[in-house]
C-alpha cells in the first residue's frame, strides 16, 4: 500500500485538492486524514463534504472539536475567537455531528494515528522536542505513529535512545519505533508556505514526505472576502 497521510487542513480547500491530486499522481492507493479539517481559512464547509465523502479512516483534531461544540469563546484570544465563531456558523449539524463523532485515536492497518499526542490526546499537547516524543512512545504499541497539531513536519525515532531525524525520506528500521509529525496540509508553520503531507509505503517501508504548491492568492482572497481576520491571510505566505 502507499498510504497518503494528510491533516491540518483548516479549511484550505485550495491547498487540500492540490495534495489529493498529488497523492493520486503518486500512485497513492489509500488516505488517513489526521484531523483539524476546519478553522483559519474559509472552507470549512467543503473541506469537511470532501473528507466525509473520501470516506477514509479520519481523526479528531482540537479545532474540530471546537467547531463541533458550543462551549463559550470567551477565554480564546479574540482572532481565534472571531475565527471560531464564523466557522462555527458554516457549518451545518449534520457536519458537526460528523466532526463531534470522529475518534481521538485509532489503529489504521498495522500503525497508530492521533492528532497530538497518544499519552494525553484529549489534551491537545504539542510535540516540539524529544522529551515530549518520550510521553507519546510510553504509550505507542505500534511501530509507527503519526501526528500532526504543531503543523511542522518532524520524526522521532526510538531505539535504544530518543533522537531527531530529518523529515524528508525516511527508512523505517526493524528494531526501532517511529513518531512521525506530517505537516499540515492548510496551514503549514515551518517557514515553507506549501502544503505538505507524507506518503507511507508500507511494502517498501519507507515514508516520504511531500510539498505541493497550490492557489494561495485564491485562499487568501476568500479569507477576506469572508471578513476572517486580515492576519490568517498574510501568515499563510509566510509559512508560519
Ligand atoms: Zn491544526
Amino acid at each position: 500500500m502507499r498510504i497518503a497521510i494528510f491533516g491540518d487542513i483548516h479549511a484550505n480547500l485550495e491547498a487540500l485538492e492540490a495534495v489529493l491530486v498529488d497523492a493520486s499522481k503518486q500512485d497513492v492507493t489509500d488516505y488517513v486524514c489526521m484531523g483539524d479539517l476546519v478553522g483559519y481559512n474559509a472552507d470549512p464547509g467543503a473541506c469537511v463534504e470532501k473528507i466525509r465523502h473520501m470516506d477514509c479512516p479520519t481523526i479528531k483534531g482540537n479545532h474540530d472539536e471546537d467547531a463541533a461544540g458550543t462551549h463559550s469563546l470567551e477565554n480564546m484570544n479574540p482572532v481565534a475567537a472571531t475565527a471560531l465563531q464564523w466557522t462555527r456558523n458554516q457549518l451545518d449539524e449534520e457536519q458537526r455531528l460528523w466532526l463531534r463523532r470522529l475518534r481521538m485515536v485509532r489503529q489504521v492497518s498495522d500503525f497508530t494515528v492521533v492528532h497530538s499526542t497518544l499519552d494525553q490526546p484529549a489534551h491537545w499537547n504539542y510535540v516540539t522536542n524529544r522529551f515530549d516524543a518520550m510521553a507519546n512512545f510510553s504509550y505507542q504499541f505500534t511501530q509507527v505513529c503519526f501526528h500532526g497539531h504543531t503543523h511542522v513536519p518532524r520524526v522521532y525515532a526510538k531505539s535504544d535512545k530518543v533522537h531527531e531525524v530529518p523529515a524528508d525520506a525516511i527508512r523505517i528500521e526493524k528494531n526501532a519505533k517511529y513518531f512521525i509529525n506530517v505537516g499540515s496540509v492548510g496551514q503549514p508553520r515551518d517557514g515553507d508556505w506549501r502544503s505538505c503531507y507524507a506518503i507511507y509505503n508500507t511494502e517498501e517501508q519507507e515514508v516520504v514526505f511531500r510539498r505541493v504548491e497550490y492557489d494561495i492568492e485564491a485562499t487568501q482572497a476568500k479569507i477576506l472576502a469572508a471578513g476572517l481576520p486580515p492576519m490568517l491571510a498574510e501568515r499563510l505566505a509566510e509559512g508560519r
